[in-house]
């Protein structure tokens, strides 16, 4: 079986290595913060000390980081400088489609091959091997990748050439902060006319209003749980990537900027590590709350 360095054992790619190491999977972890690695070692991988020590050796490099940044540093330095020839580069992280599209190239010129492959589900997506993963990328590679992205994702889908799933995924984030601003306005304005809202949640998610959103947010902001999930400070990330993908292609979107405003505000209210279903806050805030 494949030996895959998976880098960035947070709240998604920890699950997603540990399921790739329970598929049989030969896993080796790095993540910046040591101890992330140590629920992988249990689930029967092994840890690396460094980046380059994980990629050492490998057939597939899977990366879950936060930024393009972070995904950029890591590529040309760890990856490009220590992965053997024709090593298959997977990037499950949320990042700009430009830099999506430039690293591919990068690392066509050095005789290797990157996909992009951001996913959809949240925690729990991954955590239950539930994820949808949209793929940019050359047929072939796609291909080759396949049996580790059915590992962690139920549906996954070929959109495109590099950068074309981070393009797909940009449009999810739209949808989803969207999804979430309307329901923390739709809580707010239950909650003040007093409406029984485990009552009112449950016959909304059984129509048209009903959502992936309202099914894994609602109860959440009806028991004030903000834990993470997903960060507003990742969301802040994605909301640009869609306004500047938006202004590059020429595309007017005036409720993504009005989104975009209040996901801003609530990391400017100090809630950026919160869940992004802490915009609740934010609208709680609009209507005169004082925290
Ligand atoms: P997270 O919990 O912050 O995980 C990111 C991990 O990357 C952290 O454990 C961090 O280590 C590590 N890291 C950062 N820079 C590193 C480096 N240079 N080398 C090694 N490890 C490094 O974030 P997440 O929620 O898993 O999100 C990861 C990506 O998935 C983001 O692009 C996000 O937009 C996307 N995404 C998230 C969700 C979700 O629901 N959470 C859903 C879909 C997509 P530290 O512990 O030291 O910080």
């Amino acid at each position: 079986m494949s030996t895959v360095a998976f880098i960035g054992l947070g709240i998604m790619g920890g699950p997603m290595a540990r399921h790739l190491a329970g598929a049989g999977y030969d896993v080796v972890g790095f993540n910046r913060s040591p101890e992330k690695t140590e629920q992988l070692v249990e689930a029967g991988g092994r840890a690396a000390d460094s980046a380059a020590g994980a990629v050492d050796g490998a057939d597939i490099v899977a990366l879950m980081l936060p930024d393009s940044p972070d995904v950029t540093d890591v590529v040309t330095g760890a990856v490009f400088d220590t992965a053997k020839p024709g090593t298959l580069i997977v990037d499950f992280s949320t990042i700009r489609p430009d830099v999506a599209r430039d690293l591919a190239q990068q690392a066509a010129d050095r005789g290797l091959r990157m996909i992009d492959a951001p996913v959809s589900g949240g925690q729990a997506g991954a955590e239950n091997a539930a994820l949808s993963i949209m793929v940019g990328g050359a047929d072939a590679d796609v291909a080759d990748a396949r049996p580790l992205l059915d590992v962690v994702g139920k549906t996954v889908v070929h959109v495109g050439p590099a950068g074309a799933g981070q393009t797909v995924k940009a449009a999810n984030q739209l949808i989803v902060a969207g999804n979430i601003a309307l329901l923390a306005e739709a809580v707010t304005f239950l909650q003040a006319h007093g409406a029984d809202l485990p009552a009112a949640i449950e016959v909304l998610g059984g129509g048209l209003a009903g959502s992936a959103v309202l099914n894994q947010k609602a109860q959440k902001m009806l028991d004030g749980d903000f834990a993470p999930g997903f960060r507003i400070d990742l969301h802040h990330k994605d909301m640009g990537i869609v306004a500047e993908s938006a202004r590059q292609a020429g595309v007017v979107t005036p409720v993504a900027a009005l989104v975009a405003q209040l996901v801003a505000a609530t990391r400017a209210a100090g809630d950026g590590d919160l869940d992004h279903s802490a915009l609740l806050r934010t609208v709680a805030r609009l209507n005169g709350a004082s925290s």
